[in-house]
């Protein structure tokens, strides 16, 4: 049998969004991670008509707030030797910790190091909207603003 998506163990981050697999690449700090990467751009899907592919080798700890929030369509496959063993898909996040700065630019946040931005997830109509937990600024997040 041939190996489930090409890699022996590892996660593939499947269904995201054609022309968005860059910026899964870039969120999830792949490049520090020192893991063997194939990126695959533009593949003809059933469902999507095209879709971005990331496969990450050796690695199996993804952080699915990031996913969430950049494409709510993509769905993680874990696979050990070279079997499929778990299936995961991602959702729009309640919190958000950390991930993207306060639209406030008086925000405590900005100027303390100590204070963590964090949001709590107010509206999902088209733009995600999040409201601080410090000043209670709403900030609209877009994947577009955010490269
Ligand atoms: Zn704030």
């Amino acid at each position: 049998m041939r190996l489930v998506n090409g890699i022996a163990n590892g996660v593939v981050i499947d269904h995201i969004a054609a022309g968005r697999g860059m910026i899964v690449y870039n969120k999830l700090k792949l490049d520090e991670k020192k893991c063997t990467t194939v990126l695959l751009l533009n593949v003809e899907s059933k469902h999507l008509g095209r879709k971005d592919i990331i496969k990450i080798e050796d690695v199996l700890e993804i952080d699915t707030t990031v996913l969430g929030l950049i494409d709510q369509n993509i769905t993680l496959n874990y696979i050990k030797d070279g079997k499929l063993i778990d299936k995961k898909t991602v959702e729009v996040p309640k919190i958000v910790k950390n991930i993207f700065k306060c639209a406030n630019p008086r925000c405590i946040t900005h100027s303390d190091d100590y204070a963590t931005s964090t949001f709590t997830l107010k509206d999902q109509n088209g733009v995600l909207e999040y409201q601080c937990n410090y000043c209670e600024e709403i900030t609209k997040y877009k994947v577009e603003n955010d490269k």
